[in-house]
């Protein structure tokens, strides 16, 4: 059950409450889980390293129980070694999946280094004090991508329920449909999958968790056009408000035990379009994506900020083919 905020200030709340914090951090996830008893988790940390770091220590974060990356995309994985070099969280979990980048590959030494335990992305239950994370397994398939293998939280206290489901798409959820079924039911707040990209949530999803809030973790202006016009309709369709990092910055969530929440933005008033027919489209017509015309390469560019900034530009499709991985980062080897 949703309250009002003025309501929330104005008796002033002096209950223990759970919070969660979907960190801004642009086209990627970063959500900031805080217990009533103090315990802290961090479920991925976005693309950058020190946007998630500077919010923990903004808000006065001291220690990291638990650091959980769903699974090894960079707008996921690309902040969590800098947090975990200053934190030095007692915990970590991953997909367990082989993983070949150099961001991956700087996260597994950075927790290391810091000498965290690693814990095993198994249906588990981990305990924060009077509030709970149920840990949803991935299918740890390699036969399926990445985007499905994350692994799945959903975060308790008291009455109130939230998922986390990270990037998963409908053959992970087709998974867990028919080997945890038991770990599905519905929740108050669901963090969006796949930053409402059309292959994220569908209409089971929607029927199993039936959230009431939902949060899209998005990065303004991204160039894979999330979230898509049809996910804000399924949303809407189901009856969800739904709140935007793109357009509200980081959303708090503030739970009580008796499921009562407030959420610190404005939901998204942004009408859900979706075209009732193909867009009709003039090849004569439509602008070209580049004016000059010119092909780049990786090449053609000093730095990786650089050949970021074209490749942002140059619109959807990666045109010029400078994200051979596909995940948003053009040119790495720069
Ligand atoms: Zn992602």
């Amino acid at each position: 059950m949703k309250i009002f905020l003025a309501f929330a200030l104005l008796f002033g709340f002096a209950s223990a409450q759970l919070e969660l914090h979907f960190i801004d951090v642009g086209q990627g996830d970063s959500i900031l889980i805080r217990s009533p008893s103090g315990q802290s988790v961090l479920y991925d940390g976005g693309r950058s390293q020190d946007v998630p770091l500077e919010y923990l220590r903004r808000i006065g974060v001291k220690s990291l129980d638990l650091v959980v990356a769903s699974h090894a995309d960079a707008d996921h994985i690309g902040g969590l070694s800098a947090t975990i070099r200053a934190y030095h969280p007692r915990f970590f979990m991953d997909n367990e999946l082989p993983h070949t980048t150099q961001t991956y590959e700087d996260l597994l030494l950075a927790v290391q280094e810091a000498g965290s335990q690693v814990i095993a992305p198994t249906a588990r239950r981990i305990g924060l004090g009077d509030a709970a994370l149920q840990v949803i397994p991935p299918p740890g398939d390699e036969g399926l991508d990445s985007n499905n293998n994350s692994v799945g939280l959903v975060v308790s206290y008291g009455e109130f329920r939230a998922a986390l489901t990270g990037d998963a798409e409908a053959p992970e959820f087709g998974w867990w449909q028919a080997n945890v079924p038991g770990l599905l039911s519905d929740v108050d707040v669901y963090k969006s999958a796949h930053h409402g990209s059309e292959n994220g949530d569908s209409a089971a999803s929607m029927a199993v968790w039936q959230p009431e809030t939902i949060v899209i973790s998005v990065g303004e202006g991204n160039t894979y056009g999330h979230p898509e016009p049809e996910t804000l309709a399924l949303y809407e369709g189901a009856g969800a408000e739904v709140y935007r990092t793109d357009q509200s910055g980081t959303v708090v969530v503030t739970a009580t035990a008796d499921g009562r929440y407030t959420v610190n933005a404005e939901p998204s008033s942004a009408p859900a379009v979706v075209p009732t027919e193909p867009l009709e489209t003039n090849p004569e017509q439509s602008a070209p994506l580049d004016p000059s015309g010119e092909d780049k390469d990786c090449g053609d560019f000093s730095s990786q900020a650089e050949a970021q900034a074209f490749y942002e530009a140059a619109g959807p499709g990666d045109p010029h083919g400078l994200d051979s991985e596909g995940d948003g980062v053009a040119c790495e080897s720069l």
